[in-house]
């Protein structure tokens, strides 16, 4: 018997407005969204859709007019609010949310190593305790085996070429444990095989972490990697026929 559980990202009626001289703008127009643990939703569409908007509202960075958006954590089956605001959203960010930006914007001097158990340092204001370090160290560790870069812990990111700092990016949101994975563009600046490399570790980041995941692509054969595909068009999202299993 299977029973199928509530997903673990419920957005619904998703509406943001801006300000465009004396008239407003909708960004994003009643988006409604699901994904369990261990999807991968992809998101296509035109450029200027509001794809990378609608993705800085699951990720707590911009806060929609009207709405819900709600993560279920799979640890404590705790409803978090995505649409958090100031502190809360900043709480939501570090312990549940990973975001993989187009540029990502690693810190050169550090190794790869560094760079991911800065991640954990970024949750607290007091230094880490033996244990934490330990673990941080330790979750570094499996993620680097996971994205294929377990040789390269302590080369410095300056070294690396584009496709592993992609790499890096990935395996550096994934640092806390997040339940939901959100990736705008990530291959874009990269050519087939890199692009393809990366979307196979989010691929296989997905189903390993048990993460819900929302992946922004333009590249069609990127996107036909997906559980689901949705499109967004003017800000609003419709289903599209293709994935692995095809949307319902
Ligand atoms: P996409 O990622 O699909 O290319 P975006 O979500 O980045 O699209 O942007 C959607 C539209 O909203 C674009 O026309 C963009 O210029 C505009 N936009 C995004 N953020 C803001 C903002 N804070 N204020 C005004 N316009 C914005
Ligand atoms: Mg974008």
């Amino acid at each position: 018997m299977t029973t199928r559980t509530t997903p673990a990202l419920v957005l619904d009626g998703i509406t943001l407005d801006v300000r465009d001289g004396d008239a407003t703008r909708r960004l994003l127009d009643g988006v409604s969204l699901t994904a369990d643990a261990g999807e991968l939703v992809a998101i296509v569409g035109p450029s200027g859709s509001g794809k990378s908007t609608l993705l800085a509202v699951a990720g707590c960075l911009q806060i929609a007019d009207d709405g819900t958006a709600i993560l279920r954590s799979a640890d404590t089956g705790e409803d978090i609010d995505l649409l958090a605001d100031g502190a809360a959203a900043a709480r939501v960010r570090r312990s549940h949310v990973g975001i993989v930006f187009q540029q990502p914007n690693l810190l050169p001097s550090l190794t790869v190593r560094e760079q991911l158990v800065l991640m954990t340092r970024l949750r607290r204001i007091l230094p880490p305790s033996a244990s934490e370090r330990r673990e941080a160290e330790v979750r570094s560790a499996e993620l680097l085996d996971a994205v294929g870069l377990g040789d390269l812990a302590d080369r410095r990111i300056s070294t690396l070429s584009g496709g592993q700092q992609a790499r890096v990016n990935v395996a550096r949101a994934l640092m806390n444990r997040p339940e939901l994975l959100l990736v705008d563009e990530p291959t874009a600046a990269l050519d087939r095989a890199a692009a393809e490399q990366v979307t196979d570790l989010i691929v296989d980041a997905t189903k390993r972490f048990g993460v819900a995941t929302l992946y922004v692509t333009h590249d069609p054969a990127q996107a036909d990697r997906a559980d689901r595909i949705l499109e967004m068009v003017d800000g609003t999202l419709t289903g599209k026929t293709g994935g692995d299993t095809a949307a319902a």
